[in-house]
């Protein structure tokens, strides 16, 4: 495969990679994904039993990206023949006058998206007494909700990309990419790729790499966090189970605590925080869970006593690559490159749903060299203050 020439060779098989890469094979486009590890490893951000899909958001932009990614993960499910998408309703709360809370509120108005207003009794009458609000909190529930199964729907969008041509190889370090009018790509193996297109979908390595091969360096910030899974008391359990009532929730008080109904451990629900600690890809600390006392609090309130908060039984650690505004960076990398190199990264903490949506807008990139699904103003690399070398 040595000095083979490609379309776009897709460099990093996370979600992100995964998912344009079958979205350039099924666009017939000779395709290349690379990843530096094993497929479906732990040490990224794409791995893992549950991510929440959600259409409720405080920026405008992502609701339409939401709802086209439903369609698409749909359409993904059927093409493949297996489920990653598990419905559930989704429920949003936090102290009445939060401003997260009302932006929230006023984006469901906006995009007309149903939804329900509710004071913190209303919220125990429609989940029957699960969520124990404080008297000042309201809840905003939806229909729009529901759980991603992460690493089987990576290995969705790898299998989907194998099956429309695409050459997928793991274990293959990307350590350069050079300009030659197309793209030329190095790995630690020794080997090379030539390629028309590049896309670059590193994750929490996006600086590292974007930095080695253009100077430019992008605040992509890689911060540890963890999944926590607490034990739901006995005769409890089958309250929270999904496909009941009981909905994907965030909750914003002190702490932005997020989860999802029980799917993957029955007898545990999980409940964690949008936080973590700065940590470099390379060198992970494996460290501890923040804020672990302000979690243990949210749950022993908000779930009444039902679900025991003394420790969560299962933790799981995985990586954010945080930039500073919390948009996603999607963009031509330009400079010497101009729009041979596509970056996909930045997507903090909140990207899995929109997956299928960030796979077909990457490589409507790559083919057409702009995309009509969103306007890419808000992921510009452009909006950064950024120290170049070029
Ligand atoms: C705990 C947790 C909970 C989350 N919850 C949600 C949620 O509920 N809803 C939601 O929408 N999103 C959520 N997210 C965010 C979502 O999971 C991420 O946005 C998404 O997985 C990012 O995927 P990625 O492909 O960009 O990164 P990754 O999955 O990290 O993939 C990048 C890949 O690139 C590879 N790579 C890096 N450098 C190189 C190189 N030089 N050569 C070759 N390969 C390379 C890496 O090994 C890696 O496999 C959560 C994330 C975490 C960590």
């Amino acid at each position: 495969m040595e000095d083979s020439q490609f379309d776009v060779i897709i460099v990093g098989a996370g979600v992100m990679g995964s998912s344009t890469a079958y979205q350039a094979a099924k666009r017939g486009l000779k395709t290349l994904l690379l990843e530096q590890f094993d497929f479906l490893h732990h040490r990224g951000s794409s791995h893992g039993e549950s991510r929440t899909i959600r259409a409720t958001y405080i920026q405008n932009h992502y609701y339409p990206m939401v709802m086209e990614s439903y369609k698409l993960w749909k359409e993904a499910q059927a093409q493949v023949g297996y489920n990653v998408y598990f419905k559930a309703q989704h429920l949003d709360m936090g102290p009445f006058n939060d401003p997260v809370v009302h932006s929230v509120v006023e984006n469901c108005r906006k995009h007309k998206i149903p939804h329900q207003l509710l004071n913190h009794q209303q919220v125990a009458e429609k989940f029957s007494g699960k969520f124990n609000l404080p008297a000042n909190w309201v809840g905003l529930s939806t229909e729009y909700g529901g759980i991603l199964k992460p690493t089987k729907a990576t290995a969705m969008f790898q299998t989907l990309a194998y099956k429309n041509g695409a050459v997928l190889k793991d274990n293959t370090k990307v350590t350069d990419i050079k300009n030659d009018g197309g793209v030329v790509v190095f790995t630690a193996n020794g080997e090379k790729f030539r390629g028309k297109k590049c896309v670059v979908t590193v994750g929490a390595w996006a600086n590292k790499l974007v930095k080695r091969i253009s100077g430019v360096e992008i605040p992509i910030k890689p911060v540890e966090t963890h999944v926590c899974y607490w034990r739901i008391k006995k005769g409890h359990e089958g309250k929270f189970v999904i496909g009941g009532d009981f909905p994907t929730f965030a909750s914003f008080g002190k702490a932005y605590v997020y989860g999802t109904p029980v799917l993957e451990y029955p007898g545990l629900i999980k409940a964690a925080v949008h936080g973590g600690r700065l940590c470099d890809p390379d060198k992970r600390p494996w460290g501890s869970v923040v804020m672990m006392n302000e979690l243990k609090e949210w749950v022993e309130g908000i779930f009444g006593g039902v679900v025991d908060s003394s420790e969560p039984v299962v933790k799981q650690s995985c990586m954010y690559s945080m930039t500073p505004d919390e948009d996603f960076v999607i963009d031509f990398l330009g400079g010497e490159f101009g729009k041979n190199v596509v970056l996909g990264v930045g997507f903090s903490g909140h990207g899995f749903k929109m997956a299928p949506v960030i796979g077909k807008i990457l490589t409507q990139l790559v083919v057409d060299g702009e995309t009509n699904e969103v306007d890419l103003k808000h992921f510009r690399i452009g909006r950064f203050q950024m120290a170049s070398k070029i």
